[in-house]
């Protein structure tokens, strides 16, 4: 009953006219799928007005990669949900390891950004993940538990299923390394334990969890296998059309597709 979701992280790469090229690659690559697989992509603010128009249409989906939790205000710089929702994005990445490592996000800023979601109908892809010493200090489950309760612990059932949650380990991103189906897996099983011990039963079957890390076409299928791994959130991979619709074939095979 979940479908697959691959979405493209660009970070801080790709101006509107580089952006625009590769969401028209994207967008020709996939006219006329057979849509077994949701696909989006998350450019930096500047290049939203080009692929949001860009993309129009396609059923590609297009997300910003951060928010402020206020709608407006004196806070130079930031950019509200309310603002990215006129601009026509549909989803917002929310406390990516990078926000939370490189600009000091916490548990309570993050649960914020995804109340400042749903205030203008974007819909949240949440980030967890344990950084190395965390993991290998055993304390994966705890610290993503952690991150979940503060993040979705307070929100209605209702609202939970509308969240995709992105497991990303720190030390899987941007660093080839990636976890093991295996590994992932636990991780994943672990995010939807806690989904069925929080609400009602519903919202753990429908709540999609995606996998972050290092993900590539060679690994992507191998992954999406996985019982709990309902997707893909890419990085450095999805800069690159090829590679990037190499990941979504991997989704598609694996979802039997
Ligand atoms: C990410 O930034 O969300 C990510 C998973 O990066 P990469 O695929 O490059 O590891």
């Amino acid at each position: 009953m979940r479908r697959k979701f691959v979405v493209g992280n660009w970070k801080m790469h790709k101006g509107p006219q580089e952006a625009d090229a590769l969401a028209e690659a994207l967008k020709k690559a996939l006219a006329g799928r057979d849509a077994t697989v949701d696909v989006g992509v998350a450019p930096p603010f500047v290049s939203l007005p080009a692929v949001v128009s860009r993309l129009k249409h396609t059923g590609i989906v297009v997300a910003a990669q951060n928010l402020h939790a206020e709608q407006q205000g004196a806070y130079t710089g930031e950019v509200s949900s309310e603002m990215l929702r006129q601009v026509g994005v549909a989803y917002c990445l929310v406390g990516h390891s990078e926000r939370r490592q490189l600009f000091g996000e916490t548990d309570a800023s993050v649960a914020r950004k995804v109340g400042a979601c749903f205030r203008s109908g974007l819909l949240p892809i949440l980030c967890v993940g344990e950084t190395l010493a965390e993991r290998e200090a055993g304390q994966e489950a705890a610290v993503v538990t952690r991150q979940l309760d503060a993040a979705l612990g307070a929100l209605g059932a209702d609202q939970v299923p509308s969240v995709t949650i992105a497991y990303e380990p720190v030390w899987a991103i941007g660093t080839g390394k990636t976890a093991t189906p295996l590994q992932a897996q636990d991780m994943h099983a672990t995010i939807r334990g806690w989904l069925e011990a929080k609400f009602p039963a519903f919202v753990a079957k429908s709540t999609r969890i995606q996998y972050g890390g290092s993900v590539k076409g060679n690994n992507a299928a191998e992954l999406m296998r996985m019982p709990d791994i309902d997707g893909a959130l890419v990085g450095g991979a999805s800069l690159n059309a090829e590679e990037f619709l190499a990941i979504i074939a991997g989704a598609a095979t694996a979802s039997g597709g």
